[in-house]
């Protein structure tokens, strides 16, 4: 019995050193060069005044999967880790749906992540909670002056394509001609369907202010909740769990544990029951030839789960 409470409960977490320090000047929110970030979050409250209507809510429901989509698939998967191939232009299409989800550009977000997979849960990590708690984790460590700059030297494969510098430079245009689109959208619905019941204003709040906010936090649980919540599969050197809440949240992000364990995998869901919608729809993708090449996690890996491994290769760290 013992035997196997001690399995459900996974791998035993590695010990982590909390630092207790107050926050650095270049640490501290810099509330003036986040005014969109923060800014985003205030434009929620319009929907007092606008209110709902099913196109709204649908409309902001596509918005939230689609940007989804451009994050797990685009910055993470094909930026940050190469798990699959694609040709130049897809590849521009995927960063471009990443932008509109206003994460900044996808050079600076893949560049970061790469970052936190090197130092995971170490005091080099940029949004460890077990180390620096977890509302730095959680938005402290984006709102910080010091996070602001990209760092492109981790990211040199990609930095060599110009025009993904230039969406990286200029990355706001992306959700700015979002939001173009949905009050034009508005306007059209309420002129020509006004029994919809919708409009320029409500749309947008619908379609960009709630669902952007929903998706920033759900993203914020992969690096904080993530790390703090869940279970573990393997014994990486790092606080890592598998969580399903999260992965229901982020198309499949949300199986950390095996991520980290394995970060070069395309599918982060190793198992059939592992609900990964990012997978789902990168394989579709690939019966068209727009994706190739999707990389799995090799049969070791799929041994050492099922044998409950006590011990990981040197170089977990390194795939990323
Ligand atoms: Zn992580
Ligand atoms: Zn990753």
């Amino acid at each position: 019995m013992m035997k196997k409470l001690g399995r459900r409960a996974g791998q035993p977490s590695p010990p982590i050193v909390r630092i207790r320090r107050p926050l650095a000047l270049d640490e501290r929110p810099d509330i003036a060069g986040n005014l969109g970030f923060i800014g985003i979050h205030l434009f929620c409250f319009a929907v007092l005044v606008t209110g709902w209507s099913a196109v709204a809510v649908t409309v902001a429901l596509l918005t939230y999967v689609i940007r989804a989509f451009g994050l797990t698939a685009g910055y993470h998967r094909y930026f940050a880790h190469r798990g699959f191939k694609t040709g130049r232009v897809f590849q521009f299409i995927l960063a471009f749906i990443g932008a509109t989800a206003a994460q900044k550009g996808p050079l600076w977000w893949a560049a970061h992540h790469r970052h936190h997979h090197r130092f995971a849960d170490t005091e080099h990590d940029i949004h460890s909670p077990g180390v620096r708690g977890f509302l730095w984790a959680h938005v402290g460590w984006v709102l910080a002056p010091k996070n602001e700059p990209t760092k492109y030297q981790s990211i040199p494969d990609f930095a060599k394509y110009p025009e993904l510098v230039m969406l990286n430079r200029w990355h706001y245009v992306a959700p700015a001609s979002l939001v173009v689109a949905l009050l034009a959208l508005g306007q059209v619905l309420a002129v020509y369907a006004p029994w919809l019941g919708t409009g320029p204003l409500q749309l947008t709040v619908w379609g960009f202010g709630i669902s952007t906010v929903c998706l920033y936090h759900a993203t914020f649980f992969v690096n904080s909740l993530a790390h703090v919540s869940g279970s573990r599969r393997f014994m990486t050197r790092d606080d890592s769990r598998n969580n399903p809440l999260i992965s229901l949240l982020t198309l499949g992000e949300g199986w950390h544990n095996n991520h980290h364990r394995y970060p070069s995998s395309e599918r982060q869901g190793f198992y059939w029951w592992e609900f990964d919608m990012t997978h789902y729809i990168l394989r579709m993708l690939s019966w068209f030839g727009l994706v190739w090449d999707l990389r799995a996690p090799p049969p070791e890996i799929y041994a050492e789960a099922k044998a409950g491994a006590s011990t990981e290769p040197a170089s977990n760290r390194e795939a990323a």
